[in-house]
């Protein structure tokens, strides 16, 4: 094995995915600031504790950059208070059921076949801390938590933590009508956001700060397009135990370059991010409409399929779905629907798209169109190669990453792989 058989594969992947159209939900794109800080030296360094109050030397300037990365989320979010330690969403919904909850409480969180994520059941932090899971009812029809159903659980099953958020997540989530019933029985309001951060940045998805949520956790790196990082935002009340769980609690050193691409990223979300926003969302709603139009059965169609950057077909045999799309440089997921056997979330009959990323390359709704027919010939049957070339010559015109001063930023240019 030589250095240069790894460099081949990273330059192969990069080509591949130069030439391919990235629909995954969960992930997206970083400007060319924000790759060169994360070759920086700051990702060789360590800087246990806060801004200021630090258990190792050298770090002056990570400091100035860390304490950028409040100002600007506690601005951008308009909150109270915000910890960018966290490395990931999983770790920050683990600090947070770490702060909030006590061996055996109960933790009210949907279901994974009904969009919740691996990290809010017990093979996750809620198994971690012991703690017993009661499910949001969910309306298949509405394909989100229902609202009458989940106020009378709240009552009957007292939760500590109501959760909501999720990983197929096409609707805002019921956080004011749960309000009253949580305060009634003592219980904290946590929002996942991993999914919807940029939205929410944006201005356009529910705000749940404001909407009574008392800590609302997140991924950096999936609507919000930044590095692979994670944050919690929380009240004063709660500013104390939030960041004891981060560290010591679930963190040490925190990943000093990611900090930094995150802080960047937050001054173009401030410039941007409400036009980003507003553009992926108009994007999902072509993308689904489009899709329909070719005869799928895109769910919700009577609700403009969504509010978010997602999509969901239902598909019957996804797997295989999935399989050929990759073949045409078409990249997505199968998804467990609310109606397939939980027992075998192999295979399953989702297909998830999220379109944040494209949405970043600079594409809109005529793309979007573009898009749904190279998607519906694979989806009809037809051979994945030809319609790989079409997708290649296709994509060729959409390599810059827009909604960031990068054009700008000469110095900064990424060293190209
Ligand atoms: C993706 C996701 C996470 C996990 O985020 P990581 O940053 O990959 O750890 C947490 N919650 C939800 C709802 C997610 O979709």
């Amino acid at each position: 094995m030589h250095v240069e058989d790894i460099t081949r594969s990273v330059r192969a992947h990069h080509k591949w995915f130069s030439e391919s159209l990235p629909l995954i939900a969960s992930e997206n794109i970083t400007s060319p600031a924000v790759r060169q800080l994360l070759a920086s030296d700051f990702g060789h360094r360590y800087a246990e504790g806060k801004v200021g109050h630090r258990y190792y030397q050298g770090v002056k300037y990570i400091d100035e950059v860390e304490q950028y990365a409040i100002d600007l989320a506690l601005k951008l979010f308009r909150a109270e208070h915000v910890n960018v330690q966290p490395i990931s969403g999983v770790n920050a919904n683990i600090a947070a059921f770490f702060a909030l909850s006590s061996q055996n409480d109960v933790l009210m969180a949907l279901d994974t076949s009904h969009g919740g994520h691996l990290s809010h059941g017990t093979k996750s932090g809620p198994g971690i801390r012991h703690l017993r899971i009661v499910k949001h009812p969910f309306d298949y029809e509405e394909m989100n938590i229902d609202t009458d159903a989940m106020v009378s659980t709240i009552y009957e099953k007292k939760p500590k933590i109501v959760l909501f958020g999720a990983s197929l997540f096409l609707f805002p989530h019921p956080v004011k009508e749960a309000y009253d019933a949580a305060r009634d029985v003592g219980a904290t309001i946590v929002y996942d956001a991993a999914h919807v951060l940029g939205l929410i940045a944006g201005e356009q998805f529910q705000d749940p700060l404001n909407e009574g949520v008392d800590v609302m956790t997140g991924s950096t790196h999936k609507t919000f397009p930044g590095p692979q990082h994670g944050i919690i935002f929380t009240t004063r009340a709660l500013a104390d135990a939030i960041d004891d769980a981060v560290f010591p609690g679930t963190v040490s050193n925190h990943h000093l370059h990611h900090v930094a691409g995150l802080a960047v990223t937050l001054v173009e979300m401030l410039e941007f991010g409400k036009a980003y926003a507003q553009q992926t969302i108009k994007n999902a709603k072509t993308l689904g409409a489009a899709l329909h139009d070719h005869g799928f059965n895109v769910l919700c169609p009577e609700k403009e399929f969504t509010e978010s950057h997602q999509i969901v077909l239902d598909v019957g045999r996804a797997s295989a779905m999935a399989v050929a799309l990759e073949k045409a440089n078409i990249i997505a997921n199968k998804n467990l629907l609310p109606w397939d056997d939980h027992n075998a979330p192999e295979n399953p009959s989702g297909i998830r798209f999220g379109t944040q990323e494209l949405t970043r390359l600079g594409m809109k709704e005529s793309e979007m169109r573009v898009v749904a027919g190279l998607v519906a010939r694979v989806l009809n049957g037809k051979a994945p190669e030809k319609v790989k070339k079409d997708v290649v010559e296709f994509k060729n015109n959409y390599q810059e990453v827009e909604y960031c001063f990068s054009h700008e930023l000469g110095a900064y240019q990424f060293p190209a792989w």
